[in-house]
């Protein structure tokens, strides 16, 4: 089965950026109730919708104090867990992480180790992919960034 994933969230001055676990180098960061990781937003939606178990909002409502300031591994770790109590693991994740700035490149390599470590894939089979938005829409204009996440998930354990 496949999922696809997608997430937006408010970039701000002063707020801390948090993609694929990872903190980011900038001066703007996300808005957000929890750590406001794009990245791990769209994947939770991903590995959710590939089982049909609804969305991240469904299972981590942002109107739950336990929630606040939460980091989105949390969520993705629920997540896997949730797909295993009905017999599915991932098999692979593709990741395309939208904004303007900085550079994502130099943190590919440590998201994809993080994103391996929560779901227990290889980091063989994650992949992270960066774009700018050409400096139109909202990404464009720094004002958000954005994830999307497409994941293969089958019954069974790993393989
Ligand atoms: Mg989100």
């Amino acid at each position: 089965m496949i999922g696809i994933g997608y997430d937006v969230h408010r970039l701000a001055e002063g707020e801390s950026l948090v993609l694929g676990g990872v903190t980011i180098d900038s001066s703007m960061g996300s808005v957000a109730h929890s750590d406001g990781d794009v990245v791990l937003h769209a994947l939770c939606d991903a590995l959710l919708g590939a089982a049909g178990l609804g969305d991240i909002g469904e299972h981590f409502p942002d109107t739950d104090p336990r929630w606040k300031n939460a980091p989105s591994r949390m969520f993705v770790e629920h997540a896997i867990a949730l797909l295993s109590q009905h017999g599915y693991s991932p098999v692979n994740i593709d990741i395309t992480l939208i904004l303007e700035a900085p550079k994502i490149k130099p943190y590919k390599d440590a998201m994809r180790n993080e994103i391996a470590s929560m779901t227990g894939l290889p980091v063989q089979r994650i992949s992270i992919k960066a774009t700018t938005n050409e400096m139109i829409g909202f990404a464009g204009r720094k004002e958000g960034v954005a994830a999307l996440c497409a994941c293969m998930i089958k019954s069974g354990d790993n393989a």
